[in-house]
C-alpha cells in the first residue's frame, strides 16, 4: 500500500509505502498528488487513551445491566472500532470504571477475549484503561463513579483484574492521597503499567509523592475535581506545574473550557498534553432520550442527565477535539495532532507508534479540515489495513 498526503511538520507531500504492518519507506514526492486531493494530510493514527464506549456500544455494558452485554462483544468491539476509525481514530485504550469488583472482572474478560479473537484488533487495542476504583469517594473527584464500589488501593485486587484482562491493562488512573496508593503506584510500575494520577482531591505533597513514585500522567485534567478548589495547595496547579507529567485533556467546549485548555496547554506545553475523548455509549447517536429518559442527547451531541445541565458523559471524538485544541490554543495544527499521535504513544511508552518514520507501526490518519473547521477523515489505516468503513 503506498499513501500520499502532505506531512504538519513542513506542509509537503510524502508518499508512505506499508508493507507488512510497518512503514517500509517514507519518501519526497514533489508534484505527488495526495489522496483525496492536495489538502489532504497524512499523520500517525489517532490514539486515544480513554474510550468508554460509543455509539450505544460500552465497555462496560455489564455494569448498566444493558442487553448490549448479551450481544456477541466480537461484533461489537469491530462495529466499534469501524466507528471510531471513521472519526480518524486508528488506536484506543477501552477504559473499564469503578464497579463491583466481580463486575468489573467480567467487563475486562469480556474485553480481552474479544480483542484476542482478532489481528487487527490487537493492534488497534493499544492497552486497557482501569480507571477506578482505586479512585477518591469524595463528592466531586469521584465524578460519575459509584461510591460503594471505591477501594482502597490494593496490588491483590489489581492482579485480580489484571488476570481478568488476560495482561492487558497498560495504564491505571488512582487517586494518590488513598491509603496504600505509592504502593500500588511502585506496584503499577514494576509491572510496566502505567500509573496515572485522576479522580483525586489531593493535596500538593500527595502529587509530588505519586510523581516520586513512579506517576506519569494526568487523567482528564480539571475534570473529575471539586466544583471549588482552594487557591493554595491544589491538585490542579500542582499537576500543571509538574513537567514529569503528561495531561490528558478533554477538549470538547463541555468538560473543558477554551480558556482552560489554552491556559493548560501554556502550562504543560503542547508536547505534555495528550488529547483523549472520554467519549461513552451515548456519543455519537441521533438526538433524543435513552435509558428510559434517564438521559438526553441534545442535537449538539451534548449528553445530559435530562432536565439538567449536568453532563453524563462526552461525545466528541479526537478528530473534533484536534480542531478545538487548535483553534483554541497557541498550538499549530501540528503540534495538535501530536498531542492525539505522538504523546499518547509517548505516554504508553510504544515507540513504534506516533511516527512517521521507517519501521513504525503502520497506522495512519489522512484528513483534511474543511472551511468551515470541521475535520474530514479521509482515510484510516491500522496496521497497514484500511480500517474506516
Ligand atoms: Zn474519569
Amino acid at each position: 500500500m503506498k499513501l500520499t498526503g502532505k506531512l504538519l511538520d513542513d506542509s509537503l507531500p510524502v508518499t508512505v509505502t506499508v508493507e507488512d504492518g510497518r512503514i517500509a519507506h517514507v519518501a519526497r514526492e514533489t508534484g505527488a498528488t495526495a489522496l483525496g486531493g492536495p489538502d489532504v494530510w497524512i499523520a500517525p493514527g489517532f490514539h486515544d487513551l480513554q474510550v468508554n464506549g460509543y455509539g450505544g456500544r460500552d465497555f462496560n455494558a455489564g455494569s448498566w445491566g444493558l442487553e448490549a452485554s448479551s450481544a456477541d462483544p466480537v461484533e461489537e468491539l469491530a462495529a466499534l472500532q469501524r466507528d471510531l476509525a471513521s472519526h480518524g481514530t486508528a488506536l484506543f485504550c477501552p477504559t473499564v470504571v469503578t464497579d463491583a469488583p466481580e463486575q468489573m472482572e467480567a467487563n475486562l474478560r469480556r474485553i480481552a477475549a474479544a480483542v484476542e479473537s482478532n489481528a487487527r484488533f490487537r493492534t488497534a487495542v493499544t492497552g486497557f484503561h482501569l480507571e477506578g476504583p482505586f479512585i477518591s469517594p469524595e463528592e466531586g473527584p469521584r465524578g460519575a463513579h459509584p461510591v460503594e464500589h471505591i477501594r482502597l488501593p490494593d496490588a491483590d485486587l489489581f492482579d485480580r483484574f489484571q488476570d481478568a484482562a488476560h495482561g492487558l491493562i497498560r495504564m491505571c488512573t488512582l487517586a494518590p492521597e488513598m491509603p496504600g496508593a505509592l504502593g500500588l503506584i511502585e506496584y503499577l510500575v514494576e509491572n510496566g503499567v502505567v500509573a496515572a494520577i485522576g479522580h483525586t482531591g489531593a493535596g500538593a505533597a500527595s502529587i509530588r509523592d505519586a510523581v516520586a513514585a513512579g506517576a506519569t500522567v494526568s487523567t482528564h485534567i480539571g475534570n473529575g475535581c471539586h466544583a471549588s478548589i482552594p487557591r493554595h495547595n491544589s491538585y490542579i496547579w500542582e499537576q500543571l506545574a509538574c513537567d514529569e507529567l503528561i495531561a490528558t485533556l478533554i477538549a470538547d467546549g463541555h468538560h473543558i473550557e477554551p480558556a482552560e485548555a489554552r491556559v493548560m496547554v501554556r502550562a504543560k506545553r503542547p508536547q505534555a498534553v495528550a488529547l483523549i475523548s472520554d467519549a461513552v455509549r451515548l456519543a455519537g447517536m441521533p438526538p433524543g432520550l435513552y435509558a428510559d429518559g434517564r438521559f438526553e442527547v441534545k442535537a449538539d451531541g451534548h449528553i445530559v442527565l435530562t432536565g439538567t445541565p449536568y453532563l453524563a458523559g462526552a461525545s466528541a471524538l479526537l478528530d473534533t477535539c484536534i480542531v478545538n485544541a487548535w483553534r483554541w490554543t497557541d498550538m499549530d495544527l501540528a503540534q495538535a495532532v501530536a498531542c492525539a499521535t505522538e504523546t499518547p504513544a509517548r505516554a504508553l511508552r510504544m515507540d513504534r507508534k506516533g511516527r512517521i518514520a521507517v519501521g513504525c507501526d503502520a497506522d495512519l490518519t489522512l484528513f483534511r479540515v474543511r472551511e468551515d473547521d470541521l475535520m474530514e477523515i479521509v482515510m484510516t489505516v491500522v496496521g497497514g489495513e484500511r480500517a474506516d468503513g
